[in-house]
């Protein structure tokens, strides 16, 4: 008996390891597949859309109107009617552009200034990531890494991304781009995350007599880089990225 039994035990955990390694396989495949999925492998369908049948639909409530009442407002709820998002590209390239300038500060000046008995002492988004990593704490250390410099940074260079291919009339992969600004929308909540902290501690540290702690010039930049990337993905319009089938499709 005591034989046989030890051998027996690392068979369900195997067997389960193995169940386990199957299913993060499948997924993985799921996943990579998502990504290389070419639109020729599978062929995007011939429907018949909006623009080709000369409508436009209400961007509040979506009734679809004739094109020929773009500008007017809406016959039932009154908005007005807009093909696309107006100046769509010029205003996402103007918060995306100032996004960008604000960046710098936003990691370069110090994000909190902790005054105490034993001095002042500044901090940046990077210094205290640092900081971080280095008194143990690794897992918050990777959250404000990821959060505060990756995201935004990430955000800000899909964004152009789309812009540039909206520019160039790209129809390169246009599943996958959709997605994308789909994962901008997702993702961008999550860069709020140091002025949340900071302004905590603030709040929690000011009751104390000894130590004070103010949001420096840094938590301002850094705001306002996390609003203007906002504002970006919300004036560029998703279906400009399909408009260039459109075209393509016009001219052939
Ligand atoms: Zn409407």
């Amino acid at each position: 008996m005591s034989d046989t039994q030890p051998p027996r035990r690392p068979v369900p955990r195997l067997a389960g390891a193995r169940e386990q390694l199957q299913r993060s396989r499948k997924f993985a495949n799921s996943v990579v597949q998502e990504i290389t999925d070419d639109d020729e492998r599978t062929p995007l369908p011939q429907v018949p859309t909006a623009t080709r049948l000369g409508l436009v639909s209400c961007h509040a409530c979506d009734l679809v109107s004739p094109r020929s009442l773009e500008g007017q407002p809406c016959p039932r709820c009154g908005a007005t009617l807009h093909h696309r998002k107006p100046d769509s590209l010029a205003r996402t390239w103007a918060f995306l552009l100032s996004a960008y300038m604000l960046y710098i500060p936003a990691n370069l000046l110090p994000v909190m200034v902790t005054q105490s008995i034993l001095g002042t002492q500044q901090d940046t988004i990077l210094s205290g990531v640092i900081y971080l990593w280095l008194s143990g704490s690794r897992l918050l250390a990777g959250i404000v890494l990821i959060a505060s410099i990756i995201v935004p940074l990430l955000k800000m260079v899909i964004l152009t991304l789309l812009l540039v291919s909206v520019h160039m009339r790209s129809t390169w992969r246009l599943r996958q781009r959709t997605k994308l600004y789909g994962l901008v929308e997702v993702i961008g909540r999550w860069s709020m995350l140091d002025i949340f902290v900071v302004a905590l501690l603030a709040s929690l540290v000011r009751a104390g007599a000894l130590a004070t702690i103010i949001p420096g010039g840094g938590a301002l930049a850094f705001a306002s880089v996390v609003v203007l990337t906002m504002l970006a993905s919300l004036s560029f319009d998703p279906r400009l990225l399909w408009d260039s089938l459109e075209q393509q499709d016009a001219r052939d």
